[in-house]
This record gives structure tokens, sequence and C-alpha cells, in this order.
């Protein structure tokens, strides 16, 4: 998200930091189709979903994937594979990000559709879920290549894009510059502009402003709702936040403004504990000079590992998924968990951390900030009328503390896990709607 593709010409960092579990013993919690299914499997029981329902609920509406012929700078083509998965469209139009990543695959892109549609519903946002990926290597790749993937990959699911049916935005590998290239390909196809495609595009042609720090500030808005409620103060709380990227970098900032005392920080490449707190402002000015925190001197130098395990009474995962896992999750030792990335719990996970009484606000709640201002861009470019910061902000704050108290409110009424209620909120959101609808024949 952080500039990917346009990082083809710089040095490779360094990644001895990494705590990503062992895929190979670890393929069955890993998984993120079961991941997502197990945690929709509970919601849809406690819900006493109809059998009808489940069924539909359980299968993704419509899966594309297209060959993507590319002409490389060499001059040989080169074909990749593409895929868009609309999981669910019933609240409204799809909502979901592109990724352009190696790793990509049809049951990853299903999985994080599903998540989009449960994602919207929580926060209740009039949007279905979807999601894309394309199988590349975008380190490797040029511009020219990227800009030309790009507009032939949107070429090619042009049947499902548009901003009633199907609105992309950046994901792992994609940047404001790939929305633009989304955009005016689509445009030129409908032969008039059309701004509300895509959101995560640059505030000179339809963007937003807030859109950037959305995400930090819903995690930093979603952990003060946290500790009030359970009556932990929020100048005093002590916080440790791995990934020092978007996401983490500015929800430490602001949780840093509103004097919690940041003593853990961490990114791909080195992790760093001060008992002192963190001199924030500091840190992020390194990492814009030097792209990471690697010779960072505001802490004492910490393994990745450890960064998870400190007593502190707040963590904020904030870089990707499954780092929390059967393996080290009995020795989280925070109070409050806040799941700023995707996925970072495994399902297995879920159990441990609910005996230990650690409080989870679930990543579909946490890092919804992000998806609440895509919608405003959406609502802004459908209107043609731009709203100041400020009112974008406000209107955030709003959505995230509603959203916050109605799954508190579910997982009090139902004595489960905000995980649980967060997946029981969404799912009867979206089954409500599938009802009244009924099923055309
Ligand atoms: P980013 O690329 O800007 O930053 C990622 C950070 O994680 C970097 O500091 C990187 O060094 C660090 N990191 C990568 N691998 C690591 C490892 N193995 N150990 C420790 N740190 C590691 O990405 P981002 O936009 O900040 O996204 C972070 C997470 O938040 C992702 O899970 C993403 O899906 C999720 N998310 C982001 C948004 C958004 O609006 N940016 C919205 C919703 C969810």
């Amino acid at each position: 998200m952080a500039g990917g593709p346009f990082m083809s010409t710089d040095v490779r960092l360094p990644t001895h930091n990494i705590v990503r579990p062992d895929k190979d013993t670890f393929l069955d919690e890993v998984n993120p189709f079961d991941a997502m299914m197990s945690r929709f499997d509970r919601a849809a029981e406690l819900l006493d979903l109809e059998p009808g329902l489940y069924k539909i609920l359980r299968h993704a509406e419509k899966t594309i994937t297209i060959s993507i012929p590319v002409l490389m700078d060499n001059g040989e083509i080169q074909v990749f594979t593409g895929h868009r998965v609309l999981y669910n469209t019933s609240r409204g139009p799809a909502k979901g990000g592109i990724r352009f990543d190696t790793d990509v695959s049809l049951e990853e892109v299903t999985a994080l559709a599903a998540w989009m549609t449960w994602k919207c519903a929580v926060v209740n946002l009039p949007f279905g879920g979807s999601k894309g990926g394309v199988v590349c290597d975008p380190l490797k790749m040029s511009v020219g290549e990227l800009e030309r993937l790009t507009r032939r990959y949107t070429a090619g699911i042009i049947s499902t894009l548009g901003p009633d049916s199907d609105v992309p935005a950046p994901d792992v590998n994609t940047n404001e510059r790939v929305m633009a290239w989304v955009m005016d390909t689509y445009s030129m196809h409908m032969r008039h502009t059309v701004t509300g495609v895509v959101t995560g595009k640059p505030v000179e042609m339809g963007g937003s402003l807030g859109r950037r720090d959305a995400t930090g500030r819903g995690v930093t808005l979603v952990t003060k709702e946290a500790l009030d409620h359970l009556g932990m103060p929020v100048s005093d709380a002590t916080v440790a936040i791995q990934g020092f990227g978007n996401v983490g970098s500015v929800a430490a900032t602001l949780l840093d403004r509103r004097g919690c005392r940041i003593v853990g920080i961490g990114d791909r490449v080195s992790s760093f504990y001060n008992p002192d707190g963190i001199d924030i402002p500091a840190a992020v000015a390194h990492v814009k000079q030097h792209r990471s925190l690697d010779g960072f001197d505001g802490g004492q130098q910490i393994s990745g590992a450890d960064l998870l395990t400190l007593d502190v009474d707040v963590l904020v995962p904030a870089a990707l998924e499954n780092v929390i896992t059967t393996r080290n999750a009995a020795g989280i030792r925070a109070k409050v968990l806040i799941e700023a990335a995707n996925g970072p719990t495994t399902a297995a996970a879920d159990a441990i951390l609910e005996d230990k009484g650690i409080f989870v606000v679930p990543d579909i709640l946490a890092n919804a900030g992000g998806v609440t201002v895509s919608y405003f861009e959406w609502v802004q470019d459908r209107a043609g009328y731009f709203w100041p910061e400020d009112v974008v902000n406000d209107r955030l704050r709003e959505i995230m503390t509603r959203s916050f108290h109605d799954v508190l409110r579910l997982s009090r009424e139902h004595g489960v896990s905000m995980r649980t209620a967060a997946y029981m909120l969404a799912v009867s959101r979206v089954a409500t709607v599938h009802r009244l609808r009924g099923v055309y024949a």
C-alpha cells in the first residue's frame, strides 16, 4: 500500500524481523478462506441462520479469472493471471481493493472479498464486498509495465466495474497512481469521466481529503472507546505497534498525541522498545528518510517476536496476517488487542486470547476507517461536491464510535467476544436484506 509498485528501482530491504508463521506447518491454521468461514459459521449458528441463506452466504456471487497479456519492456509478451471476486452485493455496489502480489490466489481473493462484505456491513455502509488480484511481482516491473498490466486487467474485468456495481481501491502493492490508471481506462471505455468507479484516487482527481490517514485514525478511535469501556485511562496506556507503514505510523502518531505511551514499535526490518515512550515524530521522520526503522536510535532493539509479547496495555498488529497464532497467543500479555491489520489473528488463536480475557477489537471493525472514508469519497464523487477534511474526520468518528458500541452491545447481550459479535452484526445485516429482497427466480 505504501507506494509498492514504484519501488522497483529501490534497494530491497532486509527482512530479518519477519515473524510470519511457517506456512507448511500452519497451512490449515493460516488458510484465509477457512479463517473467514470459521468465524462466519459461528455467527451463523448463533443467529440461527436459515439453511437457504447460509448456503447463499457461503458462496461468492461472481468470480472472474482472466489472462492478461502484457508487452514487457524487453519486447516479449508475458501473460499474467488476474481475478476479481464479487462476494455479495445485496446491500449495494461491491467494494474491495486490488492487490498485485506473487502470493495472489483465487482462494485468497475470495476470502478477502467475503471479509470486505462483513467489514462494510459492520459499519453499516451501503456496500457489498469484492476483491481483486493479479499474480505478479510488482517490485520487478517497470512503471510502464505496471501501467499496461493495470489497464489490461481493468479492461478484462470491465463488465463488473462501475460506481453502481463494483468499486475497487488500493490494496497490497497498489496505490493512488494505479487507481488513476483504473479510473482513466474505465472512463475511456465509457466515453466520459467516471470518478466514482474507484476510491483511493489522488485528491486532484476526485479523491477525498483524510483518506490517507483514515485507517490509522479509525484504529485510534476504537482504541479510545475500548480503553474507556475497560476503565483504563487513555493518557496512561502503554502501547506496542507492529508495522510502521501507513496504518501503524498514523495510529502511533495519533495515539501519541492523545497521551498514550508508545513503548514498542517495529517494521519488517527492526523493532524497538523504550519503557519511557518512543519519540514517535522522530521515528516517523526516520522512516521518511530511510524507508524503514533500521538504524533508529530511539530505543533498545528487540526481536519482532518479542514486540508482540511485550507487557503493555494495548497491542496493535498493523502489518500483516497470521502473526498471532497458536504458537504465540498464550504469550500475549496485552490487555487489549486492536487488529489494525487484516487477519492478524488465526481462528485457532481466538480461543486462547478469549481464555486469557484479552479484549479484542476485531479487524473488520478496527480497520474499517479506510473503507468508511472510501465510502465518503464515492459519495463526494457522485455528488460532485467535496468536503473539508474536518468534516470527513468528524463523520468518520461518528461512524467508528457508533459501530464500536453496536458491536459492544451485541457482545454483552449474547455473552460473546467482540469478534463473534461483529460477525453476528455483519451477517445479520446482510441476511436481513436478502430476506427483504427474496430470491429472484
Ligand atoms: P504498509 O505497506 O504501508 O505498511 C506495512 C508495515 O508493516 C511496514 O512498516 C512494514 O515494514 C511492516 N511489515 C511488513 N512485514 C512485516 C513483518 N513480517 N513483521 C513486522 N512488520 C512487518 O501497509 P498498510 O497500509 O499500513 O497496511 C497494514 C495492514 O493494515 C495490512 O494488513 C492491511 O491489509 C491493513 N489495512 C490497511 C488499510 C489502509 O487503508 N492502508 C485498510 C484496512 C486494512
